[in-house]
Formats: structure tokens, sequence, C-alpha cells
């Protein structure tokens, strides 16, 4: 039975602080050779993931900024994606791939942010707002980094304000009044279309894996929050711990909590796959 495995990228296969993927780079050949496709599924932009599909040498599907879309390579599926394979999102052709936009556009979610903060009078700052020194500053990203993180297409981050008490509760709900989300992904909260998140995008591209292949078992792995719809949807799910050796509060009952942080958790999920 085809295997995949959809995965999360900060704090899971990349570490949570420095964002390196040494840990877990030996095991992922291994995973390509049986012929286990690795899903990256994060809220990264679809630059940011570019740039650790060419590191690791991925050429899979990858959902980007939350589950806001599905960039899928050309040829990669032995069908066409268009819009007859998919109608209830829309899909489009960019560059190499086929996308499925399950999210708001940016500049919606900047107007949408824009309105709000001026409602309830809140001060938050997000990549549209401040400069690259600024974001390198919050963020601790160098340059390169810190561009690839700015260049969003679907969902904006909030990296600097006050994100605790009731004007930024106020804030929220003025936001979900225009259809937006607003999650924590561990370091910040990140605004995006309410109706979709990972666990949507995750079971539609299962589905076109599934035409692809029959039956198809799928695994997922994260450690935030935003993880646990990818979770509820795959058929194996995995916690991994936050620095410190904590898990994120969950109260879904099938997912698996892996007893190590971020990628050596990854890790031990990825060897009892290669091992079965
Ligand atoms: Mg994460």
């Amino acid at each position: 039975m085809e295997r995949v495995i959809f995965t999360d990228l900060d704090g899971t296969l990349l570490d949570f602080q420095d964002y390196s993927y040494s840990t877990v780079h030996p095991v992922l050949p291994k995973l390509e050779a049986l012929g286990i496709p690795v899903v990256f599924c994060s809220s990264k932009t679809r630059v940011e993931q570019e740039f650790y599909r060419q590191a690791l040498n991925n050429q899979n599907p990858f959902i980007t900024e939350n589950g806001s879309a599905i960039f899928i390579p050309n040829g990669y599926f032995s069908f066409i994606i268009d819009q007859s394979a998919n109608s209830e999102y829309p899909v489009d052709q960019q560059e190499n791939y086929s996308v499925i936009r399950l999210g708001e556009t940016y500049s919606y979610v900047r107007s949408k942010i824009q309105t709000a903060r001026e409602q309830v009078s809140i001060d938050l700052w997000g990549y549209g707002d401040l400069s690259l020194k600024e974001i390198k500053e919050i963020t601790g990203l160098d340059s390169g980094f810190a561009q690839r993180a700015s260049s969003r297409d679907y969902s904006e981050t909030l990296l600097k304000g006050n994100k605790i008490g009731q004007p930024f509760k106020d804030f929220k709900a003025l936001l979900a009044e225009s259809g937006l989300s607003c999650v924590s992904g561990g370091k910040f909260h990140t605004v995006m279309g309410a109706k979709s998140d990972k666990g949507k995008a995750v079971k539609l591209l299962t589905a076109l894996y599934q035409r692809e292949f029959g039956t198809v078992e799928t695994i997922g792995l994260g450690d935030s929050a935003n993880d646990i719809p990818l979770l509820a949807v795959v058929d194996r799910g995995y916690l991994v711990q936050k620095p410190g050796g904590k898990w994120s509060e969950t109260t879904e009952p099938n997912i698996t909590k892996i007893d190590k942080v971020g990628p050596e958790g990854w890790i031990d999920v990825a060897k009892s796959i290669i091992s079965v």
C-alpha cells in the first residue's frame, strides 16, 4: 500500500530555534527510496518551502501558509490537475505548478487586518508593515530567510504587538466576521482564511493520491495547535514535543504523543515507518 507522510516544518521537521534540518537529513533519502513521499505542510510561504525542497531534494507537492494552498508540480500525478479535478476551490497554473487555493488572497487578508486594528485601536504589525531590518530583528532570521518569509500569498503573520487581553480578542472577533481566523503557530499568530486549515488541504491532497494509487495510508507529524487539524485527518497522527519537553494541548483522541522534541521525535516516527 502507498504511504504518504504529511509533515509540519517549524519545530517538527526543522529545529524550533534555528530551523536546521540536520537531524532529519540522513533519513529522508531512505523514505524516498521506499517510495514514501514526504509532503511539507507548513505555515511557511511558497518561496520558503521551495528553499527547503531544494535543500532536501524534495520534489513532492507541498501545502503552504497553513493550508491556504496546495502546490502540485506538473507531471507529478498521471492526471491533469485543473478546475475539473476540483470544482470546490480555484485551481490555476503558476510556473511549474498547479495550485489549488483554499484560502484568501494576501491583499484581502491585509485589508481586513487594517480595518480591524483601526476599529479596535490595537497596535499589531505583520510582515507587510515592517522593514526587512525590523523583520530580521524580530524573527532573528538572516536577510535571505527574512525575505522569503515576507513573500506572502495568502496569509499574514503578526510579528509584533500585544496579543493578550480584550483588545486582541475584539480584533480576532472582527477578523472572524470577515471570514478570517487568527491562529498561533508557536512563536507568532497567523491571520488567514477561516475556511482553510492544514487538515482540509491534507484531505484534498490525499484524495489526489488515492486517485493515483488507490488505497493510501497517511501519516502526519506536527508540534503545534495549527497542526491538530492535520493530525486529525490522517490515519496515523503524531505530535512531537516542543522545546522543554511539553506537548501542545489537544483533545483529539487519535493522536499519538511522541516522547521527544521536534526533529528527534520525527526521526523516531520515520524509523518506525522504515522498519515496517
Ligand atoms: Mg510547527
